[in-house]
């Protein structure tokens, strides 16, 4: 991963990383649309790439550093950079799917994690958390605090909970590139690391595993999963460092639309 340094953004340009980061979370609500049992990861990893097209927008990850693919997509105990291919969705799966694309040359990237019909209580808890952990962080983002109080507020949550909080991968800075300094741990001391101005724009995206933080590499030579084989859940919003409060740039509320609308349609 190269980290080119440390940009602060003009307003005009947090607003292209803004249009940049609703185009991705679109792209994931097409995903929301489709995705349910028996579907394969490729097949999802299609509807992102004709729908980014489609929005004169290029996929981010699409060749970055020689990945195949538009969409991260990492099953149950796989963690993050999971390359689609032809495994069909389960009942009871949860499955994180993460998106970048660049457009007017600025990067967004959000991820959500997806159960898929029926999931047990206590993964869909895991689930919960990791969105509310990565909330937590968000509420950190302002003028003022640093790196440290974000990662404190994801790791504190998570580890209430008795999970585990990845090590091995971070958020990070994102502007015209799509990982820029500074790094944004999901574990970390308050009030340690940089100090937040306006103008700094970071995607925080916790990576939270049921049992241990430890992860391995798989033979793909992309995939991460988690070392015990338990399920891990990634949330992840692009986030303009803000005054008063935190600026979300990208969205999660037309996946959420599109999960209902898709739940209908199975229950019909
Ligand atoms: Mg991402
Ligand atoms: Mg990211």
């Amino acid at each position: 991963m190269s980290r080119k340094g440390l940009f602060y953004k003009t307003k005009e340009e947090v607003e292209l990383i803004r249009e940049s980061s609703l185009l991705v979370g679109k792209a994931l609500a097409e995903v929301a649309k489709v995705i349910r049992p028996g579907v394969t990861t490729l097949s999802l990893d299609k509807v992102a790439y004709e729908f980014i097209k489609d929005n004169n927008a290029v996929p981010a990850f699409l060749n970055y550093n020689g990945f195949p693919n538009s969409l991260c997509i990492s099953v149950n105990a796989a963690v993050v950079h999971g390359i689609p291919g032809k495994y069909e969705l389960r009942e009871g799966d949860i499955v994180s799917v993460d998106c970048g694309v660049v457009k007017n040359k600025f990067f967004g990237d959000s991820a959500y994690t997806f159960a898929i019909g029926e999931v047990k209580a206590e993964i869909l808890h895991l689930l919960k958390i990791t969105e509310e952990s990565l909330y937590k962080g968000i509420e950190m983002s302002v003028v003022g605090k640093r790196i440290g109080d974000v990662a404190n507020a994801v790791q504190t949550l998570a580890e209430a909970n008795g999970y585990g909080v990845v090590r091995e991968l971070v958020g990070h800075g994102i502007g015209r590139s799509l990982h820029e300094d500074p790094e944004v741990p999901n574990y970390g001391k308050q009030g340690s690391g940089l100090k937040f101005q306006e103008g700094l724009v970071i995607a925080i995206e916790p990576m939270i595993n049921m049992g241990t933080k430890s992860v391995v590499h798989e033979s793909d030579g992309w995939t991460i999963v988690t070392k015990d084989g338990l399920p891990s859940a990634h949330f992840e919003h692009t986030v303009a460092i803000g005054k008063e409060k935190a600026d979300i740039l990208s969205s999660f509320k037309e996946i959420e639309e599109a999960l209902k609308q898709n739940q209908n349609s199975l229950t019909i």
